[in-house]
């Protein structure tokens, strides 16, 4: 057979030997280091390898991925990981990834069974977050970060369109009242890169002060927005957070959703790691929701979703349909409108198969467990670090993140070498391979940051990763 071609017993042999190999990766996965650095060769060698001239026997390949990808895993699925927000894969969304790879359709749109999984598990995700399902719209995309730039080209389009004037026709070159855009100093970076993307600039972001819990101050926003409408701009949005990816924490959304209202503007929440958590925060009033199913859900990345209250609005936004895309409902290949026509993708891939078995896996109690349980691990591991004299606890928890430091008697109140220090700490475990957790900053502050999102994460895992912690803090300030 030439390739790419397999023949149909070869790639049953090929597909039973992976299936033996992902099973024991998944088995073995506590034996081994949560994270094992690549030698400088190791890079150089998977970086520069060059392509061979002739195609390469399968089992050379697979060998090539067991020995030289396999064990450098970037270790999230390990349950003693605790980095950024990452989760490790649900298995039955594995074998998912797999089933949609082979049935590989293009979910533009279409007349397909594809579409209508999609449909049933943005649809599911709503429902989860409590989000009206009637007259919204929702497709899946990478991520949070083209989930966040979906729903506020979205509200950018709205605002235009209020304003009596179209931003698909003009963009933004006419001078017209320069937009404005509020997120809270703990909003998250794609929210800058939407800024960018969108023609409004980085100077149209108003970062608006937050509270001792790391939340957006609305009375400083409100001053905010009338000094601007003041100053002859035209605030349109706020880009508010269910679950900042620093702390966890959470926007006074229904405060924030009253404000929009009396003042009309859009109300986005960037709820991509903790929607699923905030049920019953407001995020059902908001206009658009990016939500991560990659982060809480464990669902294999890249699965992002955005969430839009009026979907015929969204479509306004996005909708180009050239002439060898037309179609009719019932006729042919034509069935719902086609996803292209509500966002930035045409080729789509089968994102959402990934999404619908983990979510029927886990049920709704399954998924409000998997919360529960990673906001008590979190709460366990804030206790420990409590009661630790030689830790310090640098935000409240919240959702499931855990943010600290390690500050022994004699440094404490000395952030230049307390940042100094917890950078090598956080260095020394990442390398170690016990544990892994990641940093953020907190008024000037170098925080260790943990973040709970293992299934099979428990409460010796926590407490592992507080005494390497200890231990590589108590080490790294004795040889100093
Ligand atoms: C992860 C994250 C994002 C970005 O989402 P991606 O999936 O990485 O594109 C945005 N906001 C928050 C709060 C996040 O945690």
């Amino acid at each position: 057979m030439t390739p790419p071609a397999i023949d149909p017993e070869h790639f049953r042999r090929l597909g039973h030997a992976l299936v033996d190999l992902v099973t024991d990766h998944f088995a073995g996965i506590r034996e081994r280091p949560v994270f094992r650095p690549m030698q400088p060769a190791e890079r150089a060698t998977l970086m520069q390898e060059a392509l061979g001239e002739a195609g390469a026997r399968p089992e050379v390949i697979i060998e090539r991925f067991r020995t030289a990808v396999l064990p450098h895993a970037m270790g999230n699925g390990h349950p003693r990981f605790f980095g950024w927000v990452n989760s490790p894969p649900a298995p039955i969304g594995v074998l998912a990834d797999f089933l949609a790879a082979a049935m590989n359709p293009s979910c533009a749109g279409g007349d397909h069974a594809a579409i209508y999984v999609e449909r049933a598990a943005v649809r599911w995700l709503m429902e989860l977050i409590g989000f009206p399902t009637e007259g919204s719209m929702g497709l899946l995309v990478s991520g949070g970060s083209v989930a966040t730039l979906t729903g506020l080209a979205a509200a950018r389009h709205w605002a235009a369109a209020q304003d009596g004037w179209s931003v698909r026709n003009e963009g933004l070159q006419h001078g017209r009242r320069p937009f404005v855009l509020y997120t809270s100093e703990q909003g998250h970076s794609c929210i800058e890169k939407t800024a960018e993307l969108l023609g409004l600039g980085t100077d149209a972001i108003h970062a608006v002060p937050v509270d001792e819990q790391f939340r957006m101050r609305v009375p400083d926003l409100r001053s905010a927005i009338a000094a601007h409408r003041a100053a002859g701009k035209r605030p349109f949005c706020v880009a508010a957070s269910a679950g900042t990816v620093g702390t966890g924490a959470i926007d006074p959304l229904a405060e924030l959703a009253d404000l929009c209202g009396a003042e009309r503007l859009w109300l986005h929440v960037d709820g991509a790691y903790g929607a699923v958590a905030a049920v019953g925060a407001g995020l059902e009033r908001a206009d658009s929701v990016a939500l991560d199913p990659h982060k809480w859900l464990s669902v294999p990345v890249e699965c992002g979703a955005v969430l839009v209250r009026d979907g015929e609005l969204l479509r306004q936004a996005f909708s180009l349909v050239p002439a060898y895309l037309r179609t009719e409902p019932d006729r042919g290949f034509g069935g719902l409108p086609w996803f292209s026509e509500y966002g930035v993708q045409q080729t789509r891939g089968f994102r959402a198969l990934k999404l619908w078995m983990t979510l029927q896996h886990l049920g709704r109690s399954g998924v409000q467990d998997l919360v529960a349980r990673h906001m008590a691990l979190a709460e366990h591991l804030a206790r420990l670090v409590d009661a630790s004299p030689d830790l310090e606890r640098l935000a409240p928890v919240g959702l499931s993140v855990v943010c600290f430091r390690y500050a022994p008697a004699q440094l404490r109140g000395d952030d230049e070498r307390l940042n100094a220090l917890n950078k090598r700490v956080m260095e020394t475990v990442q390398a170690s391979g016990a544990a892994f957790l990641t940093q953020t900053t907190l008024r000037g502050r170098f925080t260790l940051r943990a973040c709970v999102l293992h299934y099979a994460t428990t409460a010796a895992d926590v407490a592992a990763l507080v005494d390497v912690v200890r231990q590589t803090g108590a080490r790294l300030s004795a040889e100093r």
